[in-house]
């Protein structure tokens, strides 16, 4: 049978570049799991991604009715699951005010990791009682948030401090909306939550690589200078971002190589390793990459792991 795959926001960018990649080999079905509908339906048609290779079901990350909502709709459409892929984010460089989820959690840590801590979790059992011969579950990275890089070190930088400010909700009302309790910046605010994928990602794999052989993955697909992710910065900024990395920094890689990176990550059957953070040197070979000191810290992963289950309902 076709591999069964759920892409979190395949309506644009990295997502649909893999939703792509995938459904031309003939050997996948995508789910996309999207929060525009119509967007979604349009983007697949434009991609040429044929009718019988997809499906598009509503998620709104930045909901937990949502995600639960989308659970239930999966669970009864009765299709496998095979590999999850967390793809979608939100990127507010330039806000200068949090803006909030339903739940009222700041919206880059609530829809980037928490909306993906409680999909991939309440979509374990699904994951594990596939009979596919390889199951996955990935989670987007980004050199961003790994302080051992010199693009994560470009200011602000990732940082979770000690959570107080996750572990008091990331309400910005009585407490911030900073996960290490500092004052609002958006751009940190997002290598943060990236930090926490990563962690996710480890803490995954040591909780539940052996029990049920599910692969554990995250990455860094390069930088995709031109997807929707920077819509939010200013113009100009999105008019040089482009061309500085295509010749100066040399990391700027196309949506259509990025897509196959990360297609490679669903189903490349060499690269089953679990616990992995997959990266491509200048010749577009993975390698397994290192994760900067914060993005690698097991205690830290553990404490994001229980203040998260806290936070969207599951503890
Ligand atoms: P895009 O903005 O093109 O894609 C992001 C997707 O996420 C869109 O489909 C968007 O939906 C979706 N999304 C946003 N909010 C929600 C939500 N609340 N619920 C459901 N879906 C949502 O950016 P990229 O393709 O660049 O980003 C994809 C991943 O790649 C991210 O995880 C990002 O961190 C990572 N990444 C990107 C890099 C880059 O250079 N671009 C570098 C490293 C990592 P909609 O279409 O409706 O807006």
């Amino acid at each position: 049978r076709k591999g069964s795959v759920i892409i979190t926001g395949a309506s644009s960018g990295l997502g649909l570049a893999t939703a792509k990649a995938l459904a031309e080999t003939g050997k996948w079905h995508v789910i996309m799991a999207c929060r525009d509908f119509l967007k979604a339906e349009r983007a697949a048609k434009s991609a040429g991604i044929s009718k019988e290779n997809y499906t598009v079901m509503h998620l709104d990350l930045s909901s937990f009715d949502s995600v639960r909502q989308f659970v239930d709709n999966f669970k009864r459409s009765g299709r496998p699951l095979d590999v999850l892929v967390c793809n979608a984010a939100i990127y507010q460089p330039t806000a200068k005010e949090p803006t909030f989820t339903a739940d009222g959690i700041e919206l880059s840590v609530g829809t980037n990791h928490l909306g993906h801590f409680l999909l991939s979790r309440l979509l374990l059992d699904d994951l594990k009682q596939s009979d596919y011969p390889s199951k996955r579950l990935i989670i987007v990275g980004s050199i961003t948030g790994n302080t051992n890089t010199l693009a994560g070190n470009v200011p602000p930088k990732a940082n979770l401090g000690d959570m107080r400010g996750l572990a008091g909700g990331l309400t910005g009302v009585n407490g911030s909306a900073m996960i290490d309790g500092g004052d609002f910046d958006g751009a940190k605010a997002y290598k943060d939550s990236k930090v926490c994928n990563m962690l996710t990602m480890q803490e995954f794999h040591r909780r539940y690589h052996e029990e049920t052989g599910i692969t554990f993955a995250s990455l860094y697909p390069g930088c995709i200078a031109t997807t929707g992710l920077f819509r939010e910065h200013i113009p100009l900024f999105r008019a040089l971002f482009p061309p500085f990395q295509k010749f100066i920094t040399k990391g700027y890689v196309s949506e259509e190589e990025s897509g196959k990176r990360l297609a490679q990550v669903v189903s490349d059957p060499s690269l089953t390793k679990s616990g992995v953070y997959w990266s491509w040197n200048k010749d577009s070979a993975s390698f397994e990459n290192q994760l900067s000191e914060e993005a690698s810290d097991v205690a830290k992963a553990r404490k994001v792991w229980e203040i998260s289950e806290k936070l969207v309902g599951l503890a």
